[in-house]
């Protein structure tokens, strides 16, 4: 399948600096850095997200995970919005977010050890 998202050599890492000075130049170009809030991109970011969730909204479990080919190309662009928004976030905060992911990941491990989070749903504070 061709299409946003869906190159035939998939790439395997996502060079984030890279996308990081696109978006940086992209809004410069423009002169919307003046627009480029934490608060604003924040709040961007969430709509797209809710865009996300519409696509999914009122669909079985089922039918979310064998999503139609046009379905699945509108989900892989709200993705692609949603995480522009959150690389920019974290650009103008100057936050390292590789760093950032790796530390929550390995604070996940800590409240969500194997031996009680195995096979349960549960909030950490209530395994
Ligand atoms: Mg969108």
């Amino acid at each position: 399948m061709q299409g946003l998202g869906h190159s035939q050599s998939a790439r395997t890492t996502m060079d984030v600096e890279n996308i990081q000075r696109r978006l940086r130049e992209f809004s410069a170009a423009r002169e919307w850095n003046q627009f480029h809030s934490p608060k604003n991109l924040s709040m961007a970011m969430t709509a797209e997200v809710g865009e996300l969730v519409e696509i999914f909204q009122w669909l079985t479990e089922d039918q979310s995970r064998h999503l139609s080919t046009a379905d699945l190309e509108r989900v892989s662009e709200e993705l692609a919005d949603a995480q522009i928004y959150l690389l920019r976030i974290a650009d103008v905060l100057n936050i390292a977010l590789e760093d950032a992911v790796l530390e929550k990941i390995s604070l996940n491990d800590e409240k969500y050890p194997i031996s009680r989070a195995f096979g349960s749903s549960r909030k950490y504070t209530d395994l």
